[in-house]
């Protein structure tokens, strides 16, 4: 092994020690970001179809480091690789519940959707978190949603399942997110007891010019309505995607045609702007 070749395999084991490096001190300073007050949420606005009204916001977590604002494609993987997860998602439900609270305290009630991963949704501590959280924020629980994929029932069905029931006995809203993209079956979805889809963007991005895709855009609201769920389509980017989806009876979309994700302030100011209308 040390002979033809050999360079090039200490070279590469070098690069993987590099990488390895490089994520652990990814990982390091992710771990110390909440304690350090470096994460924020972004809210981006939800509209109704049928009359034009804004009806909620998506919480989108951000990272102030070093002056940047990070994405979380950027952490959440490592986040949910290396078990941060559970203590990142606890902060960005209790900020979440936190700006909930303080509209409420406004007298504006919009809802706010939060973004649970697989992992966290699986910890043991969740629904205790959720019950304290409940307890001491005084948001009213109806207008705070969750958002879960559909691989929570990968691992354990009857488990997640039993879950999402106790989450819904305690009042609050239910969501499957990037819906059509995951592992689940059409079995599962009717035996979820959930309130609402979101069709994920890559079927908004192909709608027009691929057939296929407006059929599955179509057929995913029909099949949401005839659960009893809400729909929503997300990425919505253009007016023509809006009156697309308008015609075949969505009820809400999100995207940067209503609107980016804002940062709290702005959030505010949108609100009651879309309070006045
Ligand atoms: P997601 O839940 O599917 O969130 C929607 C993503 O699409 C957001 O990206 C949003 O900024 C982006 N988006 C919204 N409208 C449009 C549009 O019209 N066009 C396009 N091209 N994109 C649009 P973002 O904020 O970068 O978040 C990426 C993903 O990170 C989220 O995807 C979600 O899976 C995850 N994420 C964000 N915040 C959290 C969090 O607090 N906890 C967890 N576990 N995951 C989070
Ligand atoms: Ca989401
Ligand atoms: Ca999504
Ligand atoms: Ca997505």
């Amino acid at each position: 092994a040390r002979q033809a070749g050999g360079d090039t395999l200490v070279h590469y084991s070098e690069e993987i020690n590099a990488q390895a490096g490089a994520r652990l001190a990814l990982e390091a300073r992710l771990r110390h970001a909440v304690e350090r007050h470096e994460l924020e949420l972004h809210y981006q606005p939800q509209q109704s179809l049928a009359d034009g009204n804004l009806v909620g916001f998506e919480a989108l977590v951000r990272w102030r480091r070093d002056g940047q604002l990070v994405p979380p494609d950027q952490f959440i993987a490592l986040a949910e690789e290396s078990g941060l997860i559970v203590e990142l998602g606890n902060w960005v439900l209790e900020e979440a519940c936190r700006q909930l609270h303080a509209w409420q305290a406004m007298g504006v009630a919009p809802m706010v959707a939060v973004n649970i991963s697989p992992r966290q949704f699986a910890a043991p501590g969740f629904l205790p978190h959720i019950e304290a959280l409940l307890a001491t924020s005084g948001v009213n629980p109806a207008q705070l949603e969750l958002e879960i994929t559909e691989s929570v029932v990968m691992e354990d069905a009857e488990g997640a399942i039993a879950l999402l029931r106790r989450l819904r006995e305690l009042g609050l809203t239910l969501a499957i997110d990037d819906f059509g993209t995951g592992y689940s079956s059409l079995a599962y979805l009717s035996r979820f007891p959930i309130h609402k889809l979101k069709i994920d963007q890559s079927f908004v991005r192909n709608m027009q010019g691929v057939a296929e895709q407006a059929a599955i855009v179509q057929a995913t609201i029909g099949l949401g309505h005839s659960l009893g769920l809400t729909v929503i389509a997300e990425g919505v980017e253009t007016e023509a995607q809006r009156a697309l989806l308008s015609g075949w009876q969505c009820d809400q979309i999100q995207g940067y045609h209503y609107s980016r994700p804002l940062p709290a302030l702005a959030a505010s100011r949108f609100l009651h702007a879309s309070d006045q209308r």
